[in-house]
């Protein structure tokens, strides 16, 4: 695996989770790496939305993923002298059939893999519970019962079985759903449960010894990081590793929040 703790010691311009137009990204692979080489980045990794065993307007088709890695061999063949390139997938975890320890994603060679939780399953489909809060508020009402609980506590039940089949490098976003249930039910990360699912998720990830990205993506519109801040000290307590991304779905905001969320956390 790619050494991210030396990696990220000798450089700040770095972004390990990235989409283009291969899923819900609004750009090409190309405008990303010279968007990532115009800011003087030094390392970047493209991290489509996994394949899924769903029909899912966010995820790369499986009939894509040839294409990905195609065009992404020519990119760094082309731009070896200018900037690392790497390729990765933001892989779903769906259930114990389906998530970033499926056999599959071993077979791609990736240089790394992302492990994140966006569906809540319900009645034997999948709700994407990522998005806007408008998308969110309507798919609470049609599936959910507006039981914010019961999504709060699935997304965190799904994580931790994510964190216990193992077979990625780097969690993503491992709130998410913080953003949305806090728009939902003001107050809600400031409850005693809520609070134990947090605990209990870093107390897993510190037994496995993954990274935790720090996704800086939302800062600028939901003043937030994933994860919230208010939990910053409690990875450095732990010494657990950490990265920065911002989760770029359009090449102007590769570096968007990041040299905040570094400031903030060096200054701990
Ligand atoms: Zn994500
Ligand atoms: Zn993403």
């Amino acid at each position: 695996m790619l050494n991210f703790k030396e990696l990220t010691q000798q450089t700040q311009l770095y972004n390990f989770h990235s989409h283009t137009q291969l899923c819900d990204g609004h750009a090409t692979m190309r405008d990303f790496v010279a968007a990532a080489i115009g800011q003087g980045f030094t390392d970047y990794g493209f991290s489509p939305h996994s394949p899924i065993p769903f029909d899912s307007p966010c995820n790369i088709k499986m009939e894509n993923v040839e294409n990905y890695f195609h065009e992404f061999e020519s990119l760094k063949e082309e731009f070896k002298n200018k900037i690392n390139l790497y390729k990765s997938f933001e892989i779903d975890y769906i259930d114990s059939s389906w998530g970033p320890s499926n056999p599959y994603f071993d077979t791609l060679n990736l240089d790394y893999k992302i492990g994140s939780v966006h569906f809540i399953p319900h009645n034997g489909t999948h709700i994407d519970t990522d998005g806007s809060f408008n998308n969110f508020k309507i798919k609470m009402e049609t599936f959910f019962n507006n039981d914010i609980r019961y999504v709060v506590d699935t997304f965190y039940r799904q994580t931790l079985e994510m964190i216990n089949a193992g077979g990625f490098d780097i969690i993503g976003h491992f709130d998410k759903i913080g953003q949305n249930a806090g728009y939902f039910q003001p107050g809600i990360e400031e409850e005693q449960w809520y609070a134990k699912w947090i605990d209990k998720v870093i107390t897993a990830i510190k037994d496995c010894n993954i990274i935790v990205e720090i996704n800086t993506k939302s800062l600028a519109q939901h003043h937030r990081f994933f994860p919230n801040e208010r939990y910053f000290h409690l990875l450095k307590k732990y010494a657990i590793p950490v990265i920065f991304n911002s989760d770029a779905h359009h090449p102007d905001l590769i570096n968007a929040g990041r040299p905040e969320a570094i400031s903030i956390y060096n200054n701990l």
